[in-house]
């Protein structure tokens, strides 16, 4: 073989994160590395100049106390660090691993803003957090006294479980419904486990479980349970479930088989980690093994689609995306990380068809160039007239975005005011809906978004709950 170079394809391990990610996150838990992780820890929290304007605090939506709680870590006051970091979030130890922190706290960090790089905030948070659990610091919740409320929550996603920590905490009875058999919402069954470990997951769940909230899964509210019962059950109900409706697409071909949906395909991926018995994984419908991938879409839901099929081994895996890189909504980071794996980017394209006997074998694709600024400031994209080509697939990924469902139909309450996009219309500060005593946060309210604002909506709800149930019973003793 001399004087030739032989090129092999590496198969990236299923779990396994990148090189970017790995580094940013330390996933390596051993001796060494701990005090790797303690010293690293240490060292980025003493870069905190504590400017007295905590920008980074401003722009966590949780508004966690972050100056202070890496002083306390520079210190090596560890549990005190953790105690403060836990008392505003449910979920520390995942926020620090998937926030988009370049967007929210790290981004708006004045030491990054000077030119001199930020301190990794959410690092330090998944550091102190983990460290938390491996010393038994994270207990389950043991609220000062019961108090008689109940309060039903649909839907055991962050924002659900947010606001049942945070009720519980205060002692309020609380059950939790979800349709799937796990709880932890997209936690759980989307966001793939090279990112977000599920082992992390389920250790929450367990704790909050232990903590006296009761779960049940396995419930369909408005199937196996009706909303009206759910509200007859208790003093307030919550509405928490997220948005799940495809976005679909059309043109000839748009029904053949080998098309699938990002949750489909993402949900089957995380089942078969759990070693769950997944059907349509077997019979190969969605696995992307030795298959020609093509993703449609350019959000975040696309970049954890790209690289889950890199990861199962597809021989080759493209993103069409309409718009241009710079004009992409998914992250950066993100787009960088697939490209170190192989993924290759198709900018400024459109499926216009399929074509296939049965199944899909191609995409037949429309380039586009990007023309006159439309009513929201960007530049629309428009097609290329006779420029259209065929990209060869033999699995095709919508990953569009979501939609929310039809709750008011599905749950025959007609009463539950929507917008016109259908979320649930919500108080910007009470999260009440139009229906008394029942509120409403994350996904389901936002349209689809991220763990950090589901988290703060749910703490939010909860502090509306107690703030009625005390005026209740402060008016029914005098
Ligand atoms: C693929 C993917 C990757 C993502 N990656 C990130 C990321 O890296 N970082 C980030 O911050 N955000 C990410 N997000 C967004 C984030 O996951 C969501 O914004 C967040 O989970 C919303 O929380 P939620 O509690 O509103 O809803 P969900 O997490 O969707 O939870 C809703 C729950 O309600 C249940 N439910 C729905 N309807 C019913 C019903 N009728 N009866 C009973 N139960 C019901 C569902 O089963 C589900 O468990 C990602 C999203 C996706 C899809
Ligand atoms: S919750 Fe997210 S935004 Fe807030 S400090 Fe942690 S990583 Fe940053």
């Amino acid at each position: 073989m001399a004087g030739n170079i032989m090129l092999t394809f590496v198969k990236v391990p299923r779990d396994m994160p990148s090189k970017r990610d790995a580094e940013a996150r330390r996933e390596d838990f051993s001796e060494i590395y701990r005090e790797f992780a303690a010293a690293k820890a240490s060292e980025q929290a003493s870069r905190c100049s504590q400017c007295g304007v905590p920008f980074c605090q401003t722009h966590c939506p949780l508004h966690n106390n972050i100056p202070d709680w890496l002083k306390l870590t520079a210190e090596g006051r560890l549990r005190e660090a953790y105690e403060l970091s836990q008392a505003t979030n449910t979920f520390p130890e995942i926020c620090g691993r998937i926030c988009p922190q370049d967007r929210l706290c790290e981004g708006n960090c004045v030491i990054e803003q000077s030119g001199h790089g930020t301190v990794t905030i959410g690092a330090v948070e998944k550091y102190i957090t983990d460290t938390a659990w491996e010393q038994g610091w994270v207990q389950p919740i043991r609220p000062r006294a019961e108090r008689a409320e109940s309060v039903g929550i649909i839907g055991a996603g962050p924002g659900g479980l947010a606001a049942a920590d945070f009720l519980r905490r205060a002692g309020v009875q609380v059950t939790v419904y979800d349709r799937y058999d796990r709880a932890g919402g997209l936690m759980t069954y989307g966001i793939p486990g090279f990112k977000l470990e599920k082992d992390i997951v389920m250790r929450r769940n367990a704790q909050l479980t232990d903590g006296g909230i009761t779960l049940r899964l396995n419930c369909t509210v408005g199937e196996d349970v009706g909303f009206e019962d759910i509200r007859a059950s208790h003093d307030a109900v919550l509405i928490a479930t997220g948005v799940y409706k495809t976005r679909e697409l059309g043109g000839p071909g748009a029904g053949l088989g080998g098309i699938v949906k990002a949750i489909d395909y993402l949900t089957a991926s995380n089942r078969k980690g759990f070693g769950d018995a997944v059907p349509e994984f077997d019979s190969g419908e969605l696995d992307a093994m030795g298959k020609a991938v093509v993703v449609i879409g350019g959000g975040d839901t696309a970049m954890d689609c790209v690289r889950t099929a890199v990861r199962q081994g597809a021989t080759s895996v493209r993103c069409l995306y309409r718009r241009d890189r710079a004009n992409m909504p998914g992250s950066q980071r993100e787009v960088a990380n697939a490209e170190e794996e192989g993924v290759e980017f198709v900018w400024l394209t459109t499926p216009r068809g399929f074509i296939g006997e049965g199944t899909v074998a191609g995409v037949r694709v429309a380039r586009m160039r990007l023309g006159a600024p439309d009513s929201t400031g960007r530049q629309a994209p428009e097609e290329i007239p006779d420029a259209d080509y065929t990209e060869p697939a033999g699995l095709v990924i919508k990953a569009l975005g979501f939609e929310p469902e039809d709750l008011p139909g599905l749950w025959g309450c007609p009463e539950l005011a929507v917008t016109r996009w259908g979320t649930i219309k919500a108080d910007f500060d009470t999260k009440e809906t139009s229906l008394p005593g029942v509120y409403a946060v994350g996904d389901i309210v936002r349209g689809a978004s991220l763990v950090v604002w589901a988290i703060r909506d749910g703490r939010e709800a909860a502090e509306s709950i107690l703030r009625v149930f005390d005026r209740k019973a402060s008016m029914a003793a005098e």
